[in-house]
């Protein structure tokens, strides 16, 4: 309950003028917004290839109102990838469609993401769509689509294991040969093709993580549940898949005991990196995940 109602906060434009003008709001952000420019995005990255994480950055922001803001995210997104090869970091970008204009016009929104996969394939970065609410599901899946019919096989996308359909999404990614980065879901989305009950979501997530492992790409599967990390270790094992087969994905800021576990026994990690002005709606379902960091924002705001 209190979840849905921070995820249902997050799409507030009123809440977010509130917020980004608060200088304490701004602050606690700051535990899973690495700052608001790419010099501070790619200090953050910097820190975390020392520590041997590989990172994907990620330009906060969404749901763009006209083609000239999607064209700045797009132009934004080409920096970012020139900087990170100047600094040698490893090992992508993550997109939102949305932020790229596809609610826009599709067509333009691909040109803009073919802009990006074309850069970030000189640099030898990989691009991965998030994956926003489920009304952008099938266009997502069919950007994908289009990039690797366009040779961009470096381009993959989230998939949410709450939602009914993700199964069948694994298998279609998986016969096109995309890198698929497997997650929970953080949006509120109906009962009719959602689940909402723990188990059955993470019954999920074992099944697409079986399939990915058994014939997918190079998987990432993006979580910090210490059951669900268990269960692909294990699972990577008896299908003789070995560690750098696929990877791990995490949040930054969140259960960096749990990354530097894996890192110590060789697990490969890449931790999500958000950098940029637009952080309301990324700390919003951040909160939601976790009640706990309610609490957190708080005391942060009562001192
Ligand atoms: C790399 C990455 C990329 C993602 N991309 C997407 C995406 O494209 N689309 C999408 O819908 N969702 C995305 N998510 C979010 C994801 O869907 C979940 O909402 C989120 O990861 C929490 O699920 P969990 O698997 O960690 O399990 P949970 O059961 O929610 O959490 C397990 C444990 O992790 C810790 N934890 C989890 N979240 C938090 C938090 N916010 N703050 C503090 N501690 C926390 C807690 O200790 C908790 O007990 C992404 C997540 C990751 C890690």
């Amino acid at each position: 309950m209190v979840s849905t109602l921070l995820v249902r906060a997050s799409e507030s434009e009123r809440l977010e003028r509130l917020a980004t003008n608060n200088r304490l709001a701004q602050l606690v952000a700051g535990r899973f917004v690495a700052g608001k420019t790419l010099e501070e995005g790619i200090a953050a990255a910097r820190e975390l290839a020392e520590l041997g994480r590989t990172v994907s950055l990620d330009l906060v922001g969404e749901h763009v109102t006209t083609a000239a803001e999607s064209d700045q995210a797009a132009d934004s997104y080409l920096e970012t990838i020139e900087a990170m090869a100047t600094a040698h970091l490893r090992s992508g970008v993550s997109v939102k469609p949305s932020q790229l204009g596809t609610g826009l016009d599709l067509d333009d929104a691909r040109n803009r993401l073919t802009k990006i996969a074309e850069a970030a394939g000189s640099a030898g970065l990989h691009v991965t769509l998030d994956m926003e609410d489920a009304s952008t599901t099938e266009p997502t899946i069919t950007l994908v689509e289009a990039l690797h019919a366009e040779g961009h096989h470096h381009v993959g996308c989230a998939v949410q294991s709450y939602l009914h359909r993700t199964e069948e999404d694994v298998e279609r990614l998986n016969e096109l040969g995309a890198s698929v980065r497997l997650c929970k879901g953080a949006y509120a989305e109906s009962d009719r093709i959602a689940y909402h009950d723990r188990d059955r979501i993470d019954e999920s997530f074992r099944r697409c993580t079986t399939s990915l492992l058994e014939h997918g790409t190079y998987p990432r599967i993006a979580t910090h549940d210490h059951r669900l990390i268990g269960f692909t270790r294990r699972e990577a094992r008896r299908l003789g898949r070995g560690p750098d087969d696929y990877e791990f994905q995490m949040l930054y800021g969140v259960r960096t005991d749990v990354q530097e576990r894996l890192i110590g026994i060789g697990e490969n990690l890449c931790v999500y990196l958000p950098f940029g002005e637009a952080w309301y709606a990324y700390f919003m379902r951040r909160l939601a995940e976790r009640p706990a960091n309610l609490v957190f924002f708080a005391r942060m705001l009562t001192g």
